[in-house]
């Protein structure tokens, strides 16, 4: 209830960000927006669905995080009246703002593929795109000692875009160590025409899956599942075919989409299929409300989403919010970075960075980041989550 300066929808990498840049300017009078009282570092996910991380070092609690001033509401928003400047809460009240920033996330779409709802959690069937079931995926992957193994990528976008495959990479090289690699076999279903966008970390990936033996089915979709009977159906789009495929471990990544209530509200870019929130590409400012700005997972833009982009897009979007506050016009601008580090072993790592015009922009221009390299994943094990927790949250890197 009541007015508030600046409020803030979603307290995950995004919200906590661009709040935290807010205050170290001294604006005063931030309202955050947030539910859940945990807040969770998802890129570890991956590795505690390989095995090499717990789940509770991707975990702290909310609180922990929030910077010191600005005030919690602990309540889901409901709806945006952008032209009232009012966000609705879950219990009923209502919150007035005069600039909002939308940071929600995206929505894991479970009931996208049939049986897959049902599936997820049982039936030898896990998915590291949820913490409930990231540590199943790893104890799948530990008791398996032959058969067949299915890694899916949804079609559409998603966040993280390389993490349907690095945890195949991860499987098939723990599998190789056991030596029981030979006895399995690896399927990877990709809907685009190449394991990655960018031409030059996906021929190295090439490469990476034929080490394993991996079958990569180009242009290919799970269309859906039967845990009962453990058999998948993947549809192949360059014939227009159809396979069944009977399992015995299957990751699989939903499809994924802006919150139901995000795509139902007028900030949802119309040129959107997934109802993500429009934001010009550029200043992150919403095209037909100067007081909207939208970051992260939830908005619109042509590039990968993920947490390396909203440490690119936080300072962006606080700058231009300030900008907005003070009667300037947006001075900041994103040029569409984002990194995918591509686990590729139990050991190794391509670090792919890139901008809008997928050109690489290397954080460590004098290193050959298309080689698979040790550092590399060092880096992401052990420097990243730190940075996180102390660097992005706080507002300093
Ligand atoms: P989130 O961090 O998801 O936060 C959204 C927040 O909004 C949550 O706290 C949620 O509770 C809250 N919320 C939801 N609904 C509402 C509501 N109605 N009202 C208020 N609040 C709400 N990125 C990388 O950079 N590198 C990686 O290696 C990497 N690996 C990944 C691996 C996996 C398996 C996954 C799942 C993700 C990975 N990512 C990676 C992606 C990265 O985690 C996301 O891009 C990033 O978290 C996006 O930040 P966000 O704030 O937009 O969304």
């Amino acid at each position: 209830s009541g007015r508030h300066r600046v409020a803030v929808v979603g307290g995950g990498s995004a919200g906590i960000s661009v709040a935290a840049r807010l205050r170290r300017a001294g604006v005063t009078d931030i309202t955050l927006i947030e539910p859940s009282d945990t807040h969770w570092y998802q890129p570890l996910w991956t590795l505690v669905g390989g095995g090499q991380a717990p789940l509770r070092s991707s975990r702290r609690p909310e609180g922990s995080v929030i910077p010191d001033g600005v005030r919690w509401i602990r309540r889901r928003a409901l709806a945006v009246d952008a032209g009232a400047r009012t966000v609705t809460l879950s219990g009923g009240d209502e919150i007035t703002y005069d600039h909002l920033v939308m940071a929600p996330g995206l929505q894991l779409d479970w009931g996208g593929v049939p049986g897959l709802a049902e599936a997820v959690g049982h039936d030898r069937v896990s998915s590291n795109y949820a913490p409930e079931y990231a540590p199943r995926t790893w104890e799948l992957i530990r008791a398996m000692r032959s058969g067949t193994a299915v890694f899916t990528h949804p079609a559409g976008p998603l966040k993280c875009g390389g993490a349907p495959q690095k945890i195949a990479y991860l499987a098939a090289d723990h599998w190789r160590r056991q030596k029981v690699l030979d006895r399995i076999r690896v399927i990877l279903v990709i809907p685009d025409p190449a394991l990655f966008k960018v031409p030059a970390w996906s021929q190295v990936l090439e490469k990476v899956a034929t080490r394993y033996g991996i079958e990569v089915r180009l242009r290919s979709e799970m269309t859906s599942v039967d845990g009962d009977r453990r058999e998948l159906t993947i549809a192949d789009h360059t014939n227009g075919t159809k396979e069944t495929v009977s399992y015995d471990l299957l990751h699989a990544v939903p499809p994924q989409s802006a919150p139901d209530w995000v795509k139902a509200s007028p900030l949802a870019d119309p040129a959107s299929p997934q109802g993500f929130i429009a934001a010009d590409r550029h200043t992150l400012q919403h095209p037909h409300h100067d007081n909207v700005f939208a970051v992260g997972d939830v908005a619109n833009l042509p590039t990968s989403k993920t947490g390396a982009a909203v440490r690119k897009q936080a300072p962006v979007a606080a700058g231009n919010l300030l900008d907005v506050m003070d009667g300037r016009s947006p001075s900041h601008r994103y040029d569409g970075y984002t990194s995918c580090p591509l686990v590729t072993a139990r050991d190794r790592m391509l670090l792919a960075e890139f901008d809008y015009d997928l050109r690489p922009t290397p954080t460590f221009p004098l290193i050959d980041t298309f080689k698979e390299r040790r550092d590399m994943w060092v880096f992401k094990r052990y420097a990243l989550p730190p940075v996180y927790w102390h660097g992005m949250l706080t507002g300093r890197l």
